[in-house]
């Protein structure tokens, strides 16, 4: 089993202050967009889901809630300074040390994000345009089932300059129809932790119901899904070279 914990800032679909915006939220996500993602992702066996939410102790994101996280999912939109950089720089030492990390659509700027990959996610963006995801990567496990191309017929237009670090791949290129591409799905690894962006998942539209968007959902829990996990963060300095350490058996068993 995989354990996949999926955090949700959960702000928007109680927010009286815009609830117009609520509504239109809750329409489409009637339990809050983590629950949305966690029946995805809960249509496959190998996955054992659980969602916490920004307004638990921690932010919902306690050591032993990250011990026992294989992958962490992350959604967020408004409240990005709400969550205290002691929390990013939590699931920052848990990456490096294995567990994966997946951030969609508005956590472009989130804090764990940012901290990850020293950049600020910032990019230009539209609500309610037509999309077109070029799969880039055919050859990526995040892309196993997914065509040449498929199209979202709502979705927010998010386009460059991208502020990332060059990612290890571009797994997707959308395009917008007001003439605009994105990098829209990218990986990187940081120490032992994959990471990977998928643009996709405005809280307004239903990206989240088209079958390829859920496929890849599931791939890519699956491919950050840590090969190993360490249990802390070690300086491989002198004194532990492996060259020391042979001469130093060498000279033991003289
Ligand atoms: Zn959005």
């Amino acid at each position: 089993m995989i354990k996949v914990t999926v955090w949700n800032e959960f702000v928007q679909e109680n927010d009286e202050s815009w609830p117009e915006r609520r509504d239109q939220m809750r329409e489409v996500h009637p339990n809050g967009i983590h629950e949305t993602l966690k029946a995805i992702l809960e249509e496959d066996e190998e996955l054992q889901v659980r969602t916490v939410t920004m307004d638990m102790p921690e932010c919902g994101l306690t050591q032993d809630v990250l011990n026992d996280t294989d992958v962490l999912v992350w959604w967020a939109h408004v409240a990005h300074d709400r969550v205290p950089w002691e929390i990013a720089e939590r699931v920052n030492d848990h990456v490096l040390r294995g567990m994966g990390f997946i951030a969609l659509h508005s956590a472009h700027p989130s804090r764990p994000l940012q901290r990850l990959l020293g950049t600020s996610g910032s990019l230009k963006w539209r609500e309610g345009d037509f999309c077109r995801v070029w799969n880039t990567c055919p050859t990526h496990p995040i892309t196993e089932g997914i065509p040449e191309y498929f199209e979202l017929e709502e979705e927010e237009m998010y386009g460059e300059f991208f502020d990332i670090p060059k990612p290890d791949d571009v797994v997707f290129i959308s395009w917008f129809s007001g003439g605009e591409v994105f990098r829209s799905g990218c990986t990187w690894t940081r120490g032992y932790g994959k990471i990977f962006y998928f643009q996709p998942g405005h809280e307004t539209n239903r990206s989240y119901y088209n079958p390829y968007v859920r496929k890849i959902l599931k791939n890519a829990v699956h491919w950050a899904n840590p090969t190993k996990r360490i249990e802390k963060i070690e300086f491989p300095f002198a004194e532990v070279s492996p060259e020391k350490k042979r001469m130093e058996s060498k000279k033991n068993n003289q």
